[in-house]
């Protein structure tokens, strides 16, 4: 992450102040480490290999719920496209908002679809490791 030294010389005593920088700006297109439920070159029908499947509870509230069915098919990694939509800089990190309104961290998303990919295969790793046992 980049971080840029503030140096205030005519202060009474030195201020070094550092702030985190972002590394995407607002309107950006970016590309978010994630995974798709697939079997051959099906996705998961269920919830279009999201994982996620959104519902209606009785009395009319949206739910979303993770997708039970996906189950039987394999995580693949599959790098989604965003656009960043604000940005909140805290003192220690940066998140950042896309068109969806889910904030994630910046090292969750990338400039290019490739370099998005080595984390997506990360995560597919991950789900698939934890599905067999
Ligand atoms: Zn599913």
């Amino acid at each position: 992450m980049n971080k840029v030294i503030l140096d205030k010389p005519d202060m009474p005593y030195r201020v070094i102040q550092e702030q985190l920088i972002p590394k995407f700006s607002i309107g950006q297109t970016v590309y978010r480490a994630c995974v798709r439920y697939i079997k051959g070159n099906a996705k998961c029908p269920h919830c279009s290999g999201t994982n996620i499947l959104h519902g209606i509870t009785n009395n009319g509230r949206e739910f979303q719920a993770d997708c039970k069915f996906c189950r039987s098919y394999k995580a693949k990694a599959a790098p989604v496209e965003e656009i960043v939509s604000k940005i909140l800089i805290t003192k220690h990190y940066i998140e950042y908002s896309v068109n969806t309104g889910v904030y994630y961290r910046e090292g969750e998303l990338f400039a290019t679809k490739a370099e998005a990919m080595p984390r997506s295969k990360e995560l597919a790793k991950g789900i698939n490791n934890r599905n067999i046992t």
